[in-house]
């Protein structure tokens, strides 16, 4: 009987790792953090939830919000 439970494991084991998703979900809750932004002057990347926006454009702080995109 041994090898009837040992098989019946096996196919649980089997199916569960079937159903299960390849990689495990955990943060699900905080976008924030998965959300990343880059700053449309120096295009460094931060959270959506820490970027400054400024004339449609989001920055990574009030400096380059006032400074704007591009050159100068
Ligand atoms: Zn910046």
């Amino acid at each position: 009987m041994n090898t009837f439970l040992l098989l019946v494991v096996l196919a649980v084991w089997l199916i569960r790792r079937a159903l299960r998703p390849a990689k495990p979900v955990q943060k699900s809750s905080s976008l924030e953090q998965q959300d990343l932004v880059s700053c449309a002057r120096c295009g460094v990347h931060l959270p959506r939830g820490e970027a400054r926006a400024a004339g449609g454009q989001l920055y990574c702080g009030d400096e380059h919000a006032r400074l704007g995109a591009g050159p100068g």
